[in-house]
């Protein structure tokens, strides 16, 4: 009887290993970059992550410089 409870509690460490290795890959295949919102520059069309964007008057630039250049072309 001993041994039926031994080997009932290694097949349970086999499972629970197994399984938490699973959730740990799932993970890893979402990148926290995926997960972040993907703007597109007005000026040059360039796609860059929002929080290295510029944004003025409602629209989203690569750089200060083309946030200037974009603007000062439509005034
Ligand atoms: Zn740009």
């Amino acid at each position: 009887m001993g041994k039926l409870v031994f080997f009932t509690i290694i097949g349970l460490l086999i499972y629970w290993f197994v399984k938490s290795r699973q959730t740990n890959e799932t993970q890893e295949d979402m990148p926290p970059e995926a997960i972040e919102d993907m703007v597109c520059c007005s000026y040059c069309g360039v796609h860059l992550p929002k929080s290295e964007s510029v944004s003025a008057e409602e629209k989203f630039f690569c750089s200060d410089e083309h946030c200037h250049q974009f603007l000062d072309t439509t005034e």
